[in-house]
């Protein structure tokens, strides 16, 4: 456990998977994509701000040559635990992707609309291919299909926080995945 200590307004948290549960599932996805593109020179495109702590641990496990970019995407309102049902692009690509192998980083998929606008967009931008690696999925909650190609953990039907997931804006710095119970 780390020695994070929640603030008394805040709900209770539970351990979902310790840093090292995530430290192991980085290092099998990184071991997978290296396969895979090792001679593509991929753009991975982050989906912030959830996916960085997942991106900036991902990349440097992966020994290959590669680009980054980052998109900001929001379907949640400030303190809230539901989708808005509306997915925003309120910052998109600074690289063109034209001609790329483009491989999303997504920190989690919930009912999936995030990731499908997300894929509908970038294709309309004329990659070479578009895959998706998640750090983390919740399949029961699914609405949207969408493919997973690179999957870190499956978690239960909850809503988590930690390793760059927030409520509210805090959690993001704890680096095990947590859920807030009552
Ligand atoms: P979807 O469109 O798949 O329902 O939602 C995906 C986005 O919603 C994720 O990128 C993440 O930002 C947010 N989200 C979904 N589930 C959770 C959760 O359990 N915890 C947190 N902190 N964010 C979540």
């Amino acid at each position: 456990m780390n020695s994070f200590k929640a603030d008394r307004t805040l709900p209770k948290l539970e351990v979902v998977f310790t840093p090292q549960e995530i430290g192991h599932a980085v290092a099998r996805l990184a071991k997978d994509i290296r396969q895979d593109y090792h001679d593509k020179t991929p753009l991975l495109i982050g989906t912030l701000k959830g996916a960085f702590v997942f991106m900036a641990d991902l990349i440097r496990s992966l020994d290959i040559l590669l680009e980054v970019d980052f998109v900001t995407l929001s379907s949640y309102g400030p303190g809230t635990t539901q989708s808005l049902g509306e997915v925003t692009m309120m910052h998109s690509l600074h690289t063109p992707i034209e001609g790329k192998h483009v491989l999303v980083i997504e920190d989690i998929v919930d009912e999936g609309q995030t990731l499908s606008f997300l894929i509908e967009y970038l294709h309309t931008q004329n990659p070479i291919s578009v895959k998706v690696c998640a750090m983390f999925d919740k399949p029961s909650r699914r609405r949207f299909p969408v493919t997973i190609d690179y999957l870190g953990l499956t978690v239960p039907d909850a809503f988590v926080v930690g390793y760059g997931l927030d409520y509210d804006e805090k959690y993001r710095n704890l680096p095990g995945l947590h859920c807030l119970s009552e």
